[in-house]
């Protein structure tokens, strides 16, 4: 069965209805594209899929139990450890160097110093960042703070990739090169990314791509059975 589902979740800012009844099911291991307008809901699926919102009606569910209804504290826990982030004004720390920040989720996650800094290391070779370990954030060209962004998001191996138009601040040539970047980790990985874009070259680089129109998602797979 599919990883991550969405069941007829419904979410609302005040008057604002930004997902009507939206259902997707995403299998483990699948590139997936969320495509459609602006405004049309993208990104409030995907911060309700990655449990940073809850929906106002409906179901999420990941691996087989129910995220939506998780306690905060083991909401915030599951994101922590099976959940990777790659934002488009994404979370790296200015004040950091790109090591630290690469380092940063594992030292939350309680690793060893040692054990981060390889670890961080070889991820920053794996995005082409040797030799910038060293420099801080604001150093970097948007490509390579973007290929930061993503080591960040993998360095702690997690099940599921949420990328939010992480390619929007880049020109198209450099946004292409990120997304291969992304996808081919990923799939040696055996990684689930679910990416929003409006960029068609982008899409190009996934298995497969949905449509939000309206607060509605078009997914023919939706139906399926979470295991
Ligand atoms: P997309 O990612 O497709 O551009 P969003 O999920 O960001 O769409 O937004 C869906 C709808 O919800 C839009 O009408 C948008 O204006 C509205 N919306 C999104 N975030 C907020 C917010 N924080 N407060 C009020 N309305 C919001
Ligand atoms: P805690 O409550 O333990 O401080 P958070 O809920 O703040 O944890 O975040 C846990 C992880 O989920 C973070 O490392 C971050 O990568 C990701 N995350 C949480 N909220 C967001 C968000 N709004 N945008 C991007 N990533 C987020």
């Amino acid at each position: 069965g599919p990883l991550l589902k969405a069941r007829s979740i419904d979410r609302s800012y005040g008057l604002t209805q930004a997902l009507r009844e939206a259902s997707l099911s995403v299998a483990p291991g699948e590139i997936l594209a969320i495509m459609g307008p602006s405004g049309s809901g993208k990104s409030t699926l995907l911060h309700c899929l990655a449990g940073i919102f809850t929906p106002d009606a409906g179901e999420v569910w990941f691996d087989g139990r129910r995220l939506d209804t998780l306690s905060d504290t083991r909401r915030s826990e599951l994101r922590r450890t099976a959940f990777g982030f790659v934002f488009q004004f994404g979370q790296l720390v200015p004040e950091l160097t790109v090591a630290d920040n690469v380092a940063l989720p594992l030292l939350l996650g309680r690793a060893g110093r040692r054990q981060a800094y390889q670890r961080a290391g070889g991820w920053l070779g794996r995005l082409e960042l040797d030799g910038l370990g060293e420099r801080r954030i604001g150093e970097l060209s948007g490509g390579q703070a973007q290929r930061v962004a993503i080591a960040r998001a993998l360095v702690t191996r997690p099940k599921v990739v949420f990328a939010d138009e992480p390619t929007g601040a880049l020109d198209s040539l450099t946004g292409e090169k990120v997304m291969e970047l992304l996808v081919g980790l990923a799939r040696e990985e055996g990684t689930t990314v679910i990416v929003v874009t409006h960029d068609a070259r982008v899409a190009a680089c996934a298995d497969r791509e949905v449509m939000v129109r309206d607060g509605k998602v078009t997914d023919p797979y939706a139906g399926e059975a979470v295991r």
